[in-house]
């Protein structure tokens, strides 16, 4: 017997072809996409109406799959945690930050990550694989089981109105997955989220920035983290690869022509490594220097066991956000969230 076809694997593209192949109407496929996507069907048998013959076909050559809940911790402040297994026995985490009637779902585009970024927990384990187009599309469809967000809202009222491509691994170095993944969920006749409610971070892959905003049209969000060169390279080992000056090209290059594009950058503070008044001052500079409409977010950092760093004073990253505003950008202070279940950015781990 063959291996069955895992349909979450495939683009709509791909599903047409798929179902045309199979000696079905095209029509047949979109009825199919619409059960998988905008119902959130798993079954088969339910989808009624397709014809009793075909479903039972589909039973024979197709499976439709979510990675599996192994594990789950909710917050005090209601984040939710889950560990998630794949088929293969590989882990990742997944979140869902809520706010009042909506909220952000942080998924995972890789098992481990290769950056080995000297402030992150999940860069202390190592890269295992790249996720599945499948298996990025299915974090994102168990936390709507969870949440019983089926069929696919069609106001604007949604709990999981947002995702953030900001869990574990570095989504433009797993780019062909994440972009088939992005254009699923945000196709118009399946989940259907917004691209403007999709915000991809990455640590600086600059010859991918444009490719990967251009192919997804979601939003970008950079790890600075660092005013300059040296302390970059200090605790990003991929700056030594891609210099700030490179990042920056690329996200001015992206901006060219287009004024709703706006940048996030995610700026860690760390106490004495890259929090003075001179950093917040050199960080202006370079932002001016390349022209960037961008607003800044301020993490705290938040501890993991076996971190050798210290997270700022509350005093001094007040005094960092300060000065960035004044100089016309934007600098929240995120609030952190789920620490007490190490879901907090950079906490993510999944070692079996
Ligand atoms: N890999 C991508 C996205 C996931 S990380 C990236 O690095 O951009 C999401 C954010 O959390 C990134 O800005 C990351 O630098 C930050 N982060 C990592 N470790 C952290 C920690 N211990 N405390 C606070 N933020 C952290
Ligand atoms: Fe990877 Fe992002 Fe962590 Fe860096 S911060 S190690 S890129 S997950």
């Amino acid at each position: 017997m063959t291996d069955k076809i895992e349909l979450t694997e495939l683009t709509r593209e791909e599903l047409n072809a798929e179902i045309i192949n199979f000696g079905e109407k095209p029509f047949r496929a979109k009825q199919l996409w619409q059960w998988i996507y905008f119902h959130g069907e798993t079954d088969f048998n339910k989808m009624s109406n397709l014809s009793l013959s075909f479903r039972k076909k589909l039973e024979e050559k197709y499976t439709i799959t979510r990675p599996k809940i192994v594990k789950e911790q909710i917050s005090i402040d209601k984040t939710h945690k889950w560990l998630l297994e794949f088929k293969d026995g590989e882990r990742v985490e997944m979140v869902y930050i809520p706010e009042k009637d909506r909220g952000a779902v942080c998924i995972s585009t890789q098992v481990g990550c290769a950056m080995g970024c000297k402030f992150c927990h999940t860069g202390s384990q190592k890269l295992t694989r790249n996720l599945t187009v499948g298996e990025i599309v299915g974090q994102f469809m168990v936390a709507r089981d969870v949440y019983k967000e089926w069929p696919s809202p069609t106001n604007e009222t949604r709990y999981l109105s947002n995702i953030v491509v900001m869990g574990m691994g570095e989504p433009l170095n797993n780019l062909d997955n994440v972009v088939k993944a992005l254009n699923i969920i945000t196709d118009n006749e399946g989940i259907s989220l917004s691209r403007r409610r999709v915000t991809m971070s990455t640590s600086g892959i600059a010859p991918k920035i444009v490719e990967a905003l251009q192919k997804t049209g979601v939003r970008l969000a950079v790890s600075l983290h660092a005013p300059n060169n040296t302390i970059r390279s200090q605790i990003m080992p991929i700056n030594k690869k891609y210099k700030i000056e490179e990042v920056m090209k690329a996200c001015s290059e992206y901006q060219q022509g287009d004024h709703s594009r706006y940048i996030t950058f995610e700026y860690l503070l760390l106490k004495g490594i890259n929090d003075s008044t001179e950093h917040a001052k050199e960080l202006i500079s370079l932002l001016r220097k390349y022209k960037l409409r961008a607003t800044f977010n301020l993490i705290g950092f938040n501890p993991w066991p076996g971190c050798g760093f210290e997270p700022s004073d509350r005093k001094t990253i007040e005094e960092f956000s300060q000065i960035l505003d004044k100089a016309g950008f934007a600098a929240p202070i995120r609030v952190p969230r789920g620490q007490d279940i190490l879901a907090a950015c950079g906490q993510l781990k999944a070692k079996k």
